[in-house]
């Protein structure tokens, strides 16, 4: 599962020039039981079975053998913060990020409280693990990395960097199906691009997300 997505396009090329470099851990190696089993049902009971306690312990030493300012374990889970572009940059200073996968109902509520930093979840809905989404904030944190992304103008003019959406973008044929290209896109001024292309991302950010109009304007007024 991993493989196919860390090792395919920007994200592959970036591990082969070692820009960036991804391991996986399998905790089923980290199991003492005989069936080498993970889970276990909860005390209590209730549906479903939990990741256990001692073997994600075990499998976290295996990769963080000590805690430092340097590193940072990451649980995906619906119960997190909401996962966005800020905690992407925020996530990018350390140098070895762990993401610890739930499945089934979740994982033992101790592993949590000795080894987890921070919870993230990637949205309001509910998966069946946490590979999915560790994927989805590796491909963020990783993209930001220097030299990833061949062109770093192509990074500060992405939707999201400068709290707006990015403007409406065209290429060739000139012509689609009779629609054309805005005319000032191909006049070569400048200045006048720029300038519909900042009026172009403010108002599809009003319209498209009023939410993050709404804090765009706020912080403009508080500047
Ligand atoms: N029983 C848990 C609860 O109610 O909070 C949900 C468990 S979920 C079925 C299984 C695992 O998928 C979670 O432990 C987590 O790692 C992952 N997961 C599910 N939805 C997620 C989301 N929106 N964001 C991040 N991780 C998620």
């Amino acid at each position: 599962m991993f493989s196919s997505v860390l090792g395919a396009s920007l994200l592959g090329k970036a591990s082969e020039r070692g820009l960036v470099s991804y391991g996986l851990t399998q905790i089923r190696d980290f199991s003492t039981d005989k069936h080498r089993k993970v889970d276990d049902t909860p005390y209590g009971g209730g549906e479903g079975m939990l990741l256990k306690a001692d073997v994600l312990h075990k499998a976290w030493k295996s990769v963080i053998p000590r805690k430092s300012r340097t590193t940072r374990t990451v649980l995906l889970s619906p119960q997190g913060e909401l996962f966005d572009q800020q905690s992407a940059k925020r996530l990018l200073k350390y140098r070895k990020i762990v993401f610890v996968c739930g499945h089934y109902e979740g994982v033992d509520e101790r592993f949590i409280g000795l080894c987890v930093d921070e919870e993230l979840s990637i949205g309001d809905y509910i998966l069946t693990g946490g590979e999915i989404p560790a994927m989805v904030v590796a491909d963020a944190v990783a993209r930001l990395v220097p030299g990833v992304v061949g062109n770093k103008r192509s990074l500060a003019h992405e939707s999201l960097e400068n709290g707006l959406l990015k403007y409406p973008q065209y290429t060739r044929p000139r012509e689609f199906m009779g629609l054309g290209v805005p005319e000032v896109l191909l006049g070569g001024d400048h200045r006048a691009i720029e300038c519909w292309r900042r009026n172009q991302s403010i108002e599809r950010t009003r319209v498209k997300r009023p939410g993050l109009y709404k804090a765009f304007l706020e912080d403009k007024q508080g500047k």
